[in-house]
């Protein structure tokens, strides 16, 4: 099951698990903090922060600013990453 976007007020995945809506891309909160901080200003609750399963969805990021990647993992285990 998709997760439910953490921004409040949003229904991002949330009416999708009534089949009414097509399901959202969510993406995690960045491990840099920079980015991090800035998600977090763009979110307005307060006294809040981000577990390693917060989401949130594709309603609240410009199409340009998606970079989309994807992990390939070698036979090896090891993982490339390309953007
Ligand atoms: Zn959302």
């Amino acid at each position: 099951m998709p997760k439910r976007c953490c921004v409040p007020g949003c229904k991002g995945n949330y009416e999708a698990e009534l089949r009414s809506t097509p399901y959202r891309s969510v993406f995690r909160f960045p491990k840099n903090e920079e980015l991090k901080s800035k998600w977090l200003a763009s979110i307005p609750r307060k006294n809040w922060s981000p577990s390693k399963d917060s989401v949130v969805c594709d309603a609240h990021f410009q199409q340009a600013e998606i970079v989309r990647t994807e992990t390939y993992v070698l036979q090896d285990g090891s993982a490339n990453t390309e953007s």
